[in-house]
């Protein structure tokens, strides 16, 4: 076609969108995206040919058209939900979606979804099933408690526990562990919509036994003690551990609810990480009902358990409540399967991802960026540097929040008077989006959570060249 035509030329030089769908790769695109999209698509391009006309210029072929019109459409299909690249160092990142299962979990959760399952249907007798059956005996057998249930996530297990143990009653809990967790878990917003009265005791650095004790009377439904897994309170401070208030709660003839948050299974200690107290010990010491959530420590899907005495689990599984809280057949798939690895602690940390990562040594990932290093300079774009540097990865969630991990990072600055925001949103358009964090001048790639190296290779690979982005 040639070039530099006037307005009316070039319009009249525009193929119609019979001629496009006639070109040769139109068949399969119209297969991929349907009929009716593409034909959408193609009008919407040639419709931009045509605003754009005055800027002359060399009039696009069938073919550019076509693919224009495809990139629109796969552009359009792209989930904000695909999987990305985290590295950001927070191996439990809320806003990144948490734990990633393991294997065993996906295929068990795929199954599920593919096909009917005995969610509430018992195989032996074919009559009516419970749905917390199929969690009952591993979660029993993995904390030591009498009966176990499961909901939505920890936070609709506080919920439903506190209004089960305590609605229209006092719930007694220490000044010091009345915890926000981002954004909108409050834990004294949640009690009033349980509609249990707070009753708070003690000092934010100091509660004592005889604080408790004091405020215990006919109105109190239970007595609330929670980890505070977020942050630490530090130098002159007391609290009353765990088997202590199981004590005064028993004599009181209370009920103790004793929230973990995190909470995990099995001591982290075995793999380098500070020991947190397990479900176990905390029922162990005395607590009636523990709750923890799934896609913590625990390194599994979304979800909240309930552990605990067997006629309180009994009473919340009665709560209407349940049935707005209780969760789907894909997820307990996931979780029975997830919580299975957990009879076998030797194999754990290769089978559960989150642990995976957790317990990689500095030394390990400082290889893999010297490893990468060479690599990923060959493939950037120009005018970008790059080199290894020290870092620290957490947990994250608010797991584990004053101990960070010792890790690597690949670190790449640009030219003076280019925009590093520029860089970190060209990171994140890309089809694998690779997530970072800005720090001091940099952006900080931290490869903890790195095990797709041939994959973040590629991606890295498709960062545009385009001096708009300010990168060259
Ligand atoms: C994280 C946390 C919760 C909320 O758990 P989700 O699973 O995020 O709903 C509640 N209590 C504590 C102490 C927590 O750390």
């Amino acid at each position: 076609m040639p070039d530099q035509m006037g307005d009316k030329a070039a319009l009249r030089a525009l193929p119609s969108v019979d001629r496009v769908l006639g070109a040769p790769d139109a068949l399969a695109a119209a297969d991929r995206f349907g009929r009716t999209e593409l034909t959408a698509a193609v009008r919407a391009v040639l419709a931009e040919l045509r605003a754009g006309a005055a800027l002359a210029g060399p009039l696009p072929d069938l073919a550019t058209i076509l693919r224009r019109a495809t990139e629109r459409l796969e552009a359009r299909d792209r989930s904000n939900l695909r999987p990305l690249f985290n590295l950001t160092g927070t191996v439990l990142h809320t806003n990144l979606g948490r734990a990633l299962l393991a294997e065993a979990a996906v295929e068990a959760a795929t199954a599920a979804m593919r096909d009917a399952v005995a969610l509430e249907f018992d195989l032996d007798t074919g009559r009516r099933g419970e749905r917390d059956d199929h969690l009952r005996a591993l979660l029993c057998e993995l904390t030591g408690a009498e009966d176990a249930t499961v909901v939505n996530n920890n936070a609709a297990a506080v919920l439903i526990a506190l209004n089960t143990l305590g609605q229209g009653r006092d719930a007694v809990v220490s000044r010091g562990e009345l915890i926000e967790i981002g954004g909108a878990f409050r834990m004294p917003d949640i009690m009033a919509r349980a509609g249990v009265r707070l009753v708070e005791v003690g000092t934010t650095n100091r509660t004592h036994p005889k604080d408790y004790r004091n405020a215990l009377g006919p109105e109190t439904g239970l007595v609330l003690k929670v980890h505070t897994s977020n942050y630490r309170i530090e130098g002159f401070t007391a609290e009353v551990d765990g088997g202590a208030l199981a004590a005064i709660a028993r004599e009181a003839g209370v009920p103790l609810l004793n929230d973990l948050g995190s909470g995990t299974l099995v001591d982290l200690s075995r793999w380098g990480l500070r020991r947190e107290p397990t479900v176990r010990d905390t029922v162990a010491e005395g607590a009636d009902l523990v709750t923890f959530s799934g896609d913590k420590l625990l390194g599994g899907p979304q979800a909240g358990f309930i552990v605990g005495r067997r006629d309180l689990i009994a009473a919340v599984n009665r709560n209407p409540m349940k049935r707005a809280l209780r969760v789907d057949k894909i997820r307990l798939a996931a979780l029975e399967a997830t919580l299975r690895l957990y009879r076998d602690p030797d194999r754990l940390a290769d089978r559960l991802p989150t642990l995976r990562l957790l317990r990689r040594s500095a030394a390990e990932i400082e290889a893999q960026s010297r490893r990468l290093l060479p690599r990923v300079a060959a493939i950037l774009p120009p005018g970008l540097t790059v080199e290894p540097c020290a870092c620290r990865s957490q947990v994250g969630s608010g797991a584990l929040p004053t101990d960070t991990l010792p890790s690597f990072a690949l670190r790449f600055t640009v030219p003076r008077g280019r925009d590093l925001e520029a860089l970190a949103a060209a990171l994140r358009a890309l089809p694998r989006p690779v997530i970072g964090r800005v720090h001091d001048g940099a952006l900080i790639l931290d490869l903890r959570c790195l095990e797709d190296e041939e994959g973040l290779l590629d991606t890295v690979a498709a960062l545009p060249r385009d001096p708009s982005l300010a990168l060259a």
